[in-house]
């Protein structure tokens, strides 16, 4: 400001002296008026440049003077440029945040008050098959035609959650999606949705394994019960009685193996998976099966073709007791299902790439190709008669996969109806060993 009016003065006075050595006292006015104009309007252009950049204010263009108007000028480019620095970390934090709502596997999706969509994530638009910039302040309602939605929308109670199906379901592959709206702000919404299709599915699979379960118990307790009814009603002679107490006794077996066999499911689901450190000699495995197999077969009196093939000193890293329930089950399967007097092979073999692999072959009825996917499953039978005439819990194969995925192995299974099947357990190079001499356990 000092400079401001020292300028002024310095060039009102040589203005002034100019003027004076012109035309002494009227000169020296004349000089001063004109020195003082020349200065209002190099002050009034310094202004108006100042001006103009502040109706379009850039830091990088200001402009750089002395004075007051550049103080003014550098003053108004320092605060736009902590203006400018706000934005820009404000942006970056926005930009961060609606990163973190993308990574979410949750999807969401912001409603204003007439229930526009604002902003939604990737997961919500995959959801709920919407394109995410396309369908941007689309009315929800216009694109979640679920009646199911529709009513929940318009119903208000949003306390609960509602489910509805997802893009692309099928009955074959269903998809569903729980919605919850969440009000917020003045008459805002937050819509968050979860795939809940596997929780469906684990929900179902563990209704219908009760109900299996159930099943199974109850059939063989309401023949006990008949049974004992009989023997407490009924005088019956000594041989009557002893053919009851046998019948009654193949039930309580009957239950028996169910209950072993769920104990042995759960066993495999609660516990880790079997580490490498203990070699099961295969030799040992196989020779154990074949006296089940043989003593299976003589007491359903089928007379079999019983082959088993092992290989020397081979040994497989893994719990003993699994491995050898899994091979039990495949072959004593193969003598229930074999008719009388066919054949049925078991073999082990090392492959070139180092993995074992245990199969076991019979020329029994064979299964039809649909069945095969779902053979595995928990209580699937094709015959559940057959299946029961020869003491079959349904659990069998389900055992089988569950040992030999513990294994990181693999089972496969090929048939030709009519003509047999070959049951294939296949375990990794890495819990396998040939050569060396193992102990037998
Ligand atoms: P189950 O106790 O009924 O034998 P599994 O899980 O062991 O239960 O087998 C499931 C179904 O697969 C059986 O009910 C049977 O229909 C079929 N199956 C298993 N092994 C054989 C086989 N070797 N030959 C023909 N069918 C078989």
């Amino acid at each position: 400001m000092l400079w401001r009016i020292a300028s002024f003065l310095l060039l009102v006075a040589a203005g002034a002296l100019l003027g004076a050595a012109a035309a002494r006292t009227w000169g020296a006015a004349a000089g001063a008026a004109l020195a003082a104009l020349a200065w209002f309007v190099a002050d009034l252009l310094r202004g108006l440049r100042v001006l103009r950049w502040l109706r379009r204010p850039d830091t990088a263009t200001a402009p750089r003077m002395a004075g007051l108007w550049g103080e003014v000028a550098d003053r108004a480019r320092r605060a736009l440029r902590a203006r400018e620095q706000q934005t820009a970390q404000a942006e970056a934090r926005l930009q961060e945040f609606l990163a973190a709502i993308q990574a979410s596997p949750n999807g969401v999706m912001l409603l204003n008050p007439t229930g526009h969509i604002e902003w939604c994530n990737q997961t919500a638009a995959s959801h709920l098959g919407i394109d995410p910039a396309r369908d941007l302040m689309q009315q929800v309602g216009n694109l979640l035609r679920d009646p199911a939605f529709a009513a929940y929308y318009a119903g208000g109670d949003f306390t609960r959650d509602v489910v509805i199906s997802g893009r692309g379901s099928t009955p074959l592959r269903p998809s569903r999606i729980s919605i919850r709206l969440h009000p917020y702000g003045e008459g805002r919404k937050l819509l968050l949705s979860r795939d809940v299709t596997a929780l469906e599915q684990a929900e179902t699979m563990r209704r219908d394994f009760v109900a299996n379960v159930s099943h199974e118990i109850r059939t063989p307790l309401t023949v006990l019960g008949g049974f004992v009814e009989t023997l407490q009603t009924l005088p019956l002679e000594a041989d009557e009685r002893g053919r009851y107490l046998a019948l009654m006794a193949q039930q309580a077996q009957r239950m028996q193996s169910l209950v072993n066999d769920l104990l042995t499911l759960s066993r495999l689901e609660g516990s880790p998976s079997p580490g490498v450190g203990e070699w099961v000699p295969v030799d040992s495995l196989t020779a154990q099966c074949e006296s089940d197999a043989r003593a299976l077969s003589e007491l359903l009196g089928k007379q079999h073709l019983l082959e088993f093939e092992s290989v020397p000193e081979l040994a497989v890293a893994g719990a003993q007791g699994e491995l050898h329930s899994a091979l039990s089950n495949l072959v004593t399967n193969a003598v229930r299902y074999t008719p009388a007097g066919q054949g049925i092979r078991v073999r082990w073999r090392v492959l070139d790439t180092g993995e074992a692999e245990c199969s076991v072959h019979d020329s029994g009825p064979g299964i039809a190709p649909e069945h095969l996917p779902r053979l595995t499953e928990r209580f699937y039978r094709i015959d559940r008669s057959r299946s029961r005439d020869t003491g079959g819990t349904g659990l069998g194969l389900a055992i089988v996969k569950h040992v030999v995925q513990r294994h990181g192995g693999e089972l496969r299974i090929a048939s030709t109806p009519g003509a047999g099947s070959t049951f294939t357990i296949v375990l990794p190079a890495h819990r396998v060993r040939q050569g060396l001499a193992v102990e037998a356990h």
